[in-house]
């Protein structure tokens, strides 16, 4: 990212890194939480394109664990303990995520090598080769997940068509993973681009869900044809049998990857997600406007930290926007550049 882009000044871009969060995506995650309650009875789960792993982050603190109260009772740090500022009232109480949660398991899967996450067991792969898919399945340990999400994204070209088309088939191989793992009534999460076949794409996930919806968390820009799909409710169609001799085999040799049920095209609600007391991440905050966007950036963390265990320690003046440039929270482990 070069010094002089626009990402400089984006609140969410910056507020991650002062945080500890390895991506501001984390911030997508937890806005979709705040209206979809993901993680309640959640112990298993499963990061599809989990690199560099700030989903993992909030999985890593959230899976598992009692949703927290609003005065940090059960506050947690996405790094064992890198979120919390040195000295904060979020430090004294911060859990590792680590520590002992009842009998869970996040699995997480990247082409890219990732730094390992507390809690995580992640590994590297392709989503759309068979032999990912059965390890993801070996490392849930016979057990099935609750959740699976999925911010995958293949380098996009700017070409929209084909941009959206190489992103559906990372979708329905997702998918098709996500047939194999997910418990009955699970849900599942996939970040999509939309387009003109988004309508069939949804058609499938309706196959298979009692629930279908598409959402714009705040963070995720407005000027990004990416949305959400939160399908709720797992249901596979009557007779249905996940096969790895379906899908990802076909895909294995050549032929793509759509899971075997498909449906018609489909309109699905629109929810936007997340009140970060207008913070806009389209915005370029100007460095005279950094303290007033610093106030309500630490003020719409402080309630996001109360409904995800606090670690954010958004009211310390440390932690405001600030001027300068900040150190990745996760450099590139095999940068191209050296
Ligand atoms: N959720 C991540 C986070 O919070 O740090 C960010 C994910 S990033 C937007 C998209 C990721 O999709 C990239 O790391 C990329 O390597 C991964 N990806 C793209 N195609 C993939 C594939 N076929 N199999 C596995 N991962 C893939």
């Amino acid at each position: 990212m070069g010094r002089f882009s626009k990402d400089r000044r984006d609140v969410y871009y910056r507020k991650a890194k002062e945080v500890g969060f390895r991506a501001r995506s984390a911030f997508k995650l937890l806005q979709l939480d705040e209206v979809f309650d993901l993680f309640n009875g959640v112990t298993h789960v499963v990061d599809l394109c989990a690199a560099p792993g700030s989903w993992s982050q909030v999985l890593s603190r959230r899976v598992g664990r009692p949703r927290p109260t609003q005065d940090g009772g059960s506050a947690g740090a996405a790094d064992g303990g890198a979120l919390a500022a040195p000295g904060s009232p979020a430090a004294a109480t911060t859990v590792a995520p680590d520590a002992p949660a009842p009998e869970r398991r996040i699995v997480a899967v990247d082409l890219q090598e990732m730094e390992p996450v507390p809690g995580v067991a992640s590994f590297q792969g392709d989503i759309t080769r068979r032999e990912t898919a059965e390890r993801v399945v070996e490392l849930l340990g016979g057990c099935k997940a609750q959740l699976v999400v999925s911010d995958g994204a293949p380098d996009v070209t700017g070409l929209h068509d084909l941009d959206e088309h190489v992103q559906s088939q990372l979708l329905l191989a997702a998918l098709a993973i996500t047939t194999h793992v997910l418990a009955p009534g699970g849900s599942f999460v996939a970040k999509v681009f939309r387009g003109r076949d988004t309508s069939l794409l949804f058609g499938q996930f309706r196959a298979f869900f009692r629930e279908v919806v598409i959402a714009k968390p705040k963070s995720s820009r407005n000027s990004s044809i990416e949305s959400f799909v939160v399908c709720r409710g797992y249901d596979p169609p009557a007779g249905y049998t996940a096969s790895f001799d379906g899908a990802l085999a076909a895909h294995a040799a050549g032929e793509g990857s759509a899971p075997e049920a498909a449906g018609d095209r489909a309109v699905v609600p629109f929810v936007a997600c997340g009140d970060l007391s207008g913070l806009d991440s389209d915005a370029s905050y100007p460095s005279e406007l950094a303290g007033r966007a610093a106030a309500a950036a630490d003020a719409a963390m402080a309630a996001v930290a109360a409904a995800t265990g606090g670690g954010f320690a958004g009211t310390d003046p440390g932690l405001a926007v600030s001027k300068g440039s900040l150190a990745p929270v996760a450099p590139p482990i095999k940068p191209a550049y050296e």
